[in-house]
């Protein structure tokens, strides 16, 4: 499948029908909307206002979790369906979603204790139907986490759990969506939807008007018959999913019914041209931008946005095996490090970022404070500092506020909002897009006027346990000479694709780009095929240099630029713009801020010791002082006892014999 130079012309000009979704947003709530509505036979656009996963999905911490923690704040639902979107994409993915051990250490002093956490693994294990955690003594501990703290380790637990490549799940899903809607793998379909001819405008709609009748309305004579969900995946269907278009303003009729979205090209900034797409259903997935499209239909802003950043270390600086848990010395939330792509990633932070949200969230000196102290505070041994920093990276969570004082005991859970013909599907995880997409398309199915046999079947298939992601050929023709490791990796990065990446490949690009795990074949492929507009599309989203390498990868700009200016057609002074853009991108929102802007934190530390110290000193004085107002108590006790006694018999005495 190839989003060559001029797919993004032909998709731009094949939007001129009536579709049944409008998906907007493009992170993996949008794609796992678009995976699902194709696979029902359903005819969905996707539109992201800047690149696919540009939100909040290409900044998780990349993990595929049930959320340990969710079940300490009750939230089992959550926990369940996490545990088995994870057991699903595990089993389907490898290269993609791959086994994770986390570490969880106990410290003295740590809130919860090992029977508590015994406890919430045990079930945590049972939802996924296995038994993978196991106790360990702090000397056994130390030999999991060798550079783990030993003052104070009272031991703890390892379990098992997975991790992904956030940006490439939401991109393998969004093209295996878009390439299985039109049952073509390899047959560069985008160009076809391109030259497809578009539906007759008229169609589906409302007799002298140029919009659809909204969903629930019924479908007028002429409409597009509905397309029985029949055996071949996504048949019938369209997927299109299209980056760098934003869905400006809600189309609506004079009752109010959204007929459909206003598309602003933003691929040369916020000035592009606009179209008007029609839809029976729009579905805002805008995630933490979510109350944008709400207001439109009078709705109340819900979303609090809460930012949660990322520190990341050479491996070789901060080497660990597997994810450790830890305390922070601060406040007690936990804070992990854990390997991905052959770097450490440390975090996370938890806190309010108000909107506006229109550039790219950043860590803040204050955060990148909080994440050293943890750090500092638990591996002494590595004496890591700020220049041991290669990257940053902060996202921002689509969180449904409740007014909680503490932004982390607001709930995680996803929510979907029916309002005035809007439908809102927002906060969640990534690890549990399809259960979010599923229960979000059973209420557009509701609300399709199909005939029942065609409902029924439609919801039927809906809930079927169909894959996720499209098995593919183990043998990858062309990759038998590649290692394991690699072989992995692209199938599970490219799925059915890799073959292709690997033919495209120059003889000597299926070797590492020094210092990552990732290919050299891997940029070319996604310059040439993977719909990049801008070159942090490129090295942030499809390849990760910018996450893996010092300086967003600036030291190896040579070789990547011989490789992929030709693939993207730029010229020289193209070229020039999109680097010193990337670069600019780079130092603002994924290097460390100014360092005058940095607390410091070995002070923090000192003055929170100091306070701990003061208050044990003054519990311990509490302590005295109530033993000596106990004792004091008791003598007094004691004297008064004597008192009435010596009275008693002083009385006796003095009784008039008889
Ligand atoms: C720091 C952090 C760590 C996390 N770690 C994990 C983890 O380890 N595991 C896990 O399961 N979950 C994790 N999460 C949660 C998870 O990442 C999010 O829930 C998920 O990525 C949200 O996906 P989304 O598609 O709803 O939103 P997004 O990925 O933000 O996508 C929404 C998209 O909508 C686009 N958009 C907005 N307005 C418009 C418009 N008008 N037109 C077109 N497009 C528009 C945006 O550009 C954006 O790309 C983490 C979240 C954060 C912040």
């Amino acid at each position: 499948m190839n989003w060559n130079t001029n797919w993004r012309e032909q998709a731009w000009q094949s939007l001129d029908e009536t579709w049944d979704l409008v998906i907007v947003g493009g992170g993996i709530t949008g794609a796992g909307l678009l995976h699902e509505a194709a696979r029902l036979g359903l005819r969905a656009l996707l539109v992201e206002q800047r690149d696919f996963a540009w939100g909040t999905s290409s900044r998780s911490s990349k993990l595929v979790h049930g959320g340990l923690r969710y079940l300490k704040t009750g939230q089992v639902g959550l926990t369940r369906a996490s545990v088995q979107g994870r057991e699903q994409l595990l089993a389907e993915g490898p290269g993609l979603v791959d086994p994770l051990g986390f570490l969880l250490a106990q410290y003295e002093g740590d809130g919860a204790g090992r029977l508590v956490y015994g406890a919430g693994l045990t079930v945590y294990d049972l939802m996924a139907m296995q038994w993978s955690h196991r106790y360990y003594s702090p000397a056994d501990f130390q030999m999991l986490a060798p550079y783990i703290s030993p003052t104070g380790l009272r031991g703890g637990f390892q379990y098992n759990d997975a991790q992904t490549d956030d940006a490439r799940l939401v991109l393998r899903l969004i093209r295996e969506a878009v390439a299985e809607a039109q049952g073509s793998w390899g047959a560069g379909e985008q160009g076809r939807e391109g030259s497809a001819p578009p539906r007759p405008s008229g169609k589906g709609l409302e007799e002298g008007s140029a919009l659809p009748r909204p969903l629930g309305e019924g479908r007028g004579e002429g409409s597009a018959p509905p397309r029985p969900p029949g055996e071949g995946w996504g048949e019938g269907s369209r997927a299109l999913a299209l980056n760098y278009a934003r869905a400006q303003e809600l189309l609506r009729d004079d009752t109010g019914a959204i007929l459909g979205v206003r598309l602003r090209d933003m691929a040369n900034g916020a000035d592009g041209r606009t179209t008007d797409v029609r839809a029976r259903a729009v579905i805002n997935a805008t995630g933490a931008w979510a109350d944008h499209l709400r207001g439109q239909v009078g709705a109340e802003s819900r979303i609090r946005p809460l930012r949660g950043s990322h520190l990341i270390f050479p491996a070789w600086r901060f080497p660990v095996a597997q994810a450790v848990s830890f305390m922070h010395p601060l406040d007690g939330r936990p804070v992990f490090a854990f390997p991905w792509e052959g770097v450490t990633l440390v975090g996370t932070t938890d806190v309010d970022c108000p909107p506006p949200l229109t550039t790219d969230p950043c860590i803040t000196g204050d955060e990148v404070a909080y994440l050293m102290a943890a750090v500092t505070t638990h591996f002494p041994a590595l004496s890591l500092s700020l220049d041991d920093v290669i990257a940053t990276f902060a996202g921002i969570r689509p969180v449904i506020g409740s007014g909680k004082a503490d932004p982390s005991d607001e709930s995680r859970d996803h929510v979907v909002w029916q309002e005035s013909g809007l439908l809102t599907v927002t906060g969640g995880k990534l690890t549990t897009f399809r259960q979010v997409a599923r229960q979000a398309l059973e209420e557009i199915c509701a609300r399709l006027d199909d005939d029942q046999a065609t409902g029924e079947a439609r919801l039927a298939r809906l809930h079927d346990d169909a894959p996720v992601l499209q098995p593919v050929d183990d043998a990858l023709p062309g990759g038998a000479a590649l290692p394991e490791e690699t072989r992995r990796r692209l199938l599970g990065r490219h799925g059915r694709e890799a073959a292709d990446l690997i033919a495209a490949a120059a003889p000597d690009e299926l070797t590492a780009i020094p210092g990552t795990p990732a290919l050299w074949a891997e940029l070319r492929w996604a310059a040439r095929s993977e719909a990049v507009v801008h070159l942090d599309d490129l090295l942030l989203r499809r390849v990760r240099l910018g996450l893996l390498l010092p300086r967003g990868g600036d030291d190896l700009m040579a070789r990547i630029r011989a490789i992929v200016q030709p693939e993207l057609g730029w010229d020289d002074a193209r070229w020039a713009a999109e680097e010193r853009d990337y670069r600019a991108l780079v130092a603002a929102a994924y290097a460390l801020p100014d360092r005058r802007d940095i607390p410091d934190w070995p002070a923090q530390l000192a003055a929170a010791e100091a306070t701990r110290e003061r208050a044990a000193v003054a519990r311990q004085e509490r302590a005295r002082l109530r033993q000596r107002r106990g004792g004091l108590g008791l003598a007094l006790v004691a004297v008064v006892i004597l008192l009435l006694w010596l009275i008693h018999r002083h009385h006796r005495g003095a009784a008039p014999h008889a």
